[in-house]
């Protein structure tokens, strides 16, 4: 979805959309609900919006997908044409809670604005639920489902030196 930046009425633009999003590792591509305002000063542009999307993420402890509601992400930016703004000295002059972003050749891709302000929003490390026990370390086995075989040896480490000894014995017996 292509907004050209010329077609911008004086008076500005109000947006109600649904667009897919895809993030990196994801199969399939949720939808975002945004609602946008946007707004021209001669070649600058305003956009303020809200986003709600239910994001599939990949747990960073069991690698699974899920699903995380996120209500209302809100963000206001301010975008100008890219060959002008090395020319540009008042860029002091932007109020903290404005930030500021570029656009090529008259043109802003909606799509790809909503993807990086739902990418901005997400976690860094999501997990799927606090309780996520994860993976095993040794052998990558998914933990929530039920515990690995090596978690059971872990359970007794009094038997180790006996199960060390009793592979001593076999080896020596095979040798
Ligand atoms: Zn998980
Ligand atoms: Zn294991």
């Amino acid at each position: 979805m292509r907004l050209i930046i010329p077609d911008i009425p004086e008076e500005g633009l109000d947006h109600e959309l649904d667009l897919p999003v895809m993030l990196n590792n994801s199969m399939t591509p949720d939808i975002a609900h945004a609602v946008l305002k946007i707004l021209r000063f001669k070649k600058k542009v305003f956009i303020e919006g809200s986003i709600n999307i239910n994001v599939t993420l990949n747990c960073s402890r069991c690698c699974g997908d899920f699903v995380q509601p996120m209500d209302n992400i809100t963000f206001r930016e301010e975008y100008n044409p890219v060959q002008e703004m090395s020319h540009d000295s008042d860029q002091e002059l932007k109020p903290d809670d404005l930030d500021l972003s570029y656009y090529y050749n008259d043109e802003l891709d909606l799509q790809e604005l909503i993807k990086e302000q739902v990418m901005l929003s997400v976690p860094m490390k999501p997990v799927c639920s606090e309780n996520c026990k994860g993976m095993c370390v040794r052998c990558g086995k998914e933990l929530n489902s039920g515990p690995c075989e090596c978690e059971e040896d872990k359970l007794d480490p009094r038997l180790a030196p006996l199960q060390q000894l009793k592979e001593a014995m076999e080896n020596k017996k095979t040798s």
